[in-house]
């Protein structure tokens, strides 16, 4: 597929297919048409507003139809947007709008803090202007190298950065998704559940918009809730699901999650963490006629650069899922501390290269120097992930170069560690988690474990059982001092196991 302006190919299927369902809100639903018009009409409102040219427009609410529609208005009045989730804590808020400088705010939910010196487009207003027919034309869209959207990180710690990504930088990675890689057919219904602050939300709205599908919308309050998120879900006769792995896992707690109850779901697309291979056994299990795609990026790279199919092959065949081979457009090179490149199976930083490489950091050349780079005209950029590559170009993901430590000086992955714990027949999840002692040095490795269902009598007993089970694939050193166990782990607001999180508890911090 050869896209030239995303917002025009959009608009392209309301003019042959108008009536299509475009956005399904839990039945409340919006055509092709609809989107054309209400985008049209916020569009020509914005122009009208005379706001400084190019300056971002900040969009706030949550999984509902308004956002996409605002989205779009914003990209044809020639100004990027900053989606930030209604479930955002206020100091998010604040700080987005500080180092953002959005010239106006359209607020499709109510703004929960107050806001000075920024136009401020409020929930009534904007259905008026949705309701309110208005003449436009796309005279100065966002084209090129210029902003389509400006996605914040979660910034875990620091204050957060403002990744920007250009209309060009959006269409490599849609040209990916609709190409060959991945079977993505037009007119399917595919899960949009991940906040749209959140990129890998990007992985489901703009292909199927692309594509004549329908957006199936699962607000939060559905999905927090498992009886309400085990109801909903069949409803939604979905043929593609886009999620975190820990989402999934999520699902898979109903033992209704199952091919029977969704007999048109062809296609699970993964990215954001560690994609373990017991989720994706259990989902091939239970999803005989499903395929599974592990796909990676980081934001700056907008979404996702490697992906590939998970098959039956692939996990006999590997202890940890790859996560695939780099799409045709761009490159990744796996670099050592110093940025001299490394051979097959060595590990080292993963650098993309690539036109879907983001410009920088909105208002922080600081960041962006040290995390960007230009290579042979490129834009390139750092990750901090490390991975090898093999002989096939595959690449394989060793964890974030940040959850490397050493304790008694060796080297440990905690990722690795808690990969390997989950080979244990009593483990449903694990993640390993370092406590430091006061100079910083780390003084004591720990476990935090979902266990399954099991029949021992005291913690110190299963705890026995994993650790004598795992004697023969984990080096001694690697094996965590102590184990604690939970009922579930907690997740980010992206929905990824938070790690950061957890660690900053086990040393005091939370
Ligand atoms: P974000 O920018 O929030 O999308 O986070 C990007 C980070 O998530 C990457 O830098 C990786 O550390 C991690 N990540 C993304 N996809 C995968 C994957 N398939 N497997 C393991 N880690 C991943």
């Amino acid at each position: 597929m050869i896209i030239k302006n995303i917002m025009a190919a959009i608009d392209t299927i309301a003019q042959t297919q108008g009536n299509t369902i475009a956005y399904d809100e839990l039945g409340n639903t919006h055509t092709y048409e609809q989107l054309k018009n209400y985008s049209n009409s916020l569009a020509a409102f914005i122009e009208n507003l005379h706001i400084t040219d190019k300056a971002p427009i900040m969009v706030y609410g949550g999984q509902q139809f308004d956002m996409i529609a605002s989205f779009l208005a914003s990209v044809k009045a020639g100004h990027a947007y900053i989606p930030v989730d209604v479930n955002s804590a206020d100091e998010r808020l604040t700080d987005i709008i500080e180092i953002g400088q959005p010239a106006l705010i359209i607020a499709v939910d109510d703004l929960p803090i107050a806001v000075t010196g920024v136009p401020v487009i409020s929930k009534t207003q904007l259905s008026d202007v949705f309701n309110t027919s208005i003449e436009f034309e796309m005279t100065q869209p966002v084209i090129g190298d210029e902003n389509f959207y400006i996605i914040f990180t979660s910034g875990t710690t620091g204050k957060p950065k403002g990744v920007q990504i250009s209309h060009d930088n959006l269409v490599s990675f849609a040209s990916w998704m609709l190409g060959e890689t991945f079977n993505w057919q037009s007119g399917s219904n595919v899960l949009s559940q991940p906040p749209y602050s959140f990129d890998l939300s990007v992985m489901d709205w703009v292909p199927t918009l692309l594509s004549r599908g329908t957006l199936k919308a699962l607000p939060k309050v559905a999905a927090d809730d498992f009886k309400t998120l085990f109801k909903t879900l069949p409803n939604l006769q979905l043929n593609k699901w886009v999620s975190t792995p820990s989402f999934a896992d999520v699902a898979l707690l109903d033992p209704e999650f199952t091919q029977k109850n969704h007999p048109n779901l062809d296609g699970f697309f993964f990215c954001g963490e560690v994609l373990t291979s017991t989720t994706a056994q259990k989902l091939l299990d239970r999803f005989p006629e499903a395929k599974i795609y592990n796909t990676y990026g980081p934001t700056e790279a907008t979404v996702a650069v490697t992906g590939l199919e998970i098959t039956k092959d692939i996990i006999a065949n590997h202890d940890k899922m790859p996560i695939g081979y780099v799409k045709s457009d761009t490159q990744i090179m796996i670099q050592d501390n110093d940025g001299v490149a490394l051979s097959e199976d060595e590990t080292g930083e993963i650098v993309i290269v690539g036109p879907s490489v983001s410009k920088g950091y909105l208002n922080n050349p600081e960041k962006t120097a040290a995390a960007f780079t230009v290579i042979d005209g490129q834009q390139g950029y750092k990750t901090g992930d490390l991975a090898t590559r093999d002989a096939n170009g595959l690449l394989h993901y060793k964890g974030r170069g940040d959850f490397q430590i050493k304790l008694h000086g060796f080297r440990i992955e905690l990722e690795e560690v808690a990969q390997q714990l989950q080979q244990s027949q009593w483990v449903e999840q694990a993640v390993a988690v370092p406590r430091y002692d006061a100079d910083g040095k780390v003084k004591q490795l720990l476990a935090i474990i979902v266990a399954k269902n099991n029949n021992f009598e005291k913690p110190i007993l299963l705890t026995n059982a994993i650790k004598l089970e795992l004697e023969n694939i984990m080096m001694p050193y690697m094996v965590p001092s102590r184990f604690m166990y939970r009922e579930a782990l907690p997740l980010t607001p992206n929905g990824k196991i938070d790690l950061k999180g957890l660690i900053s508890e086990v040393n005091g911090n939370a």
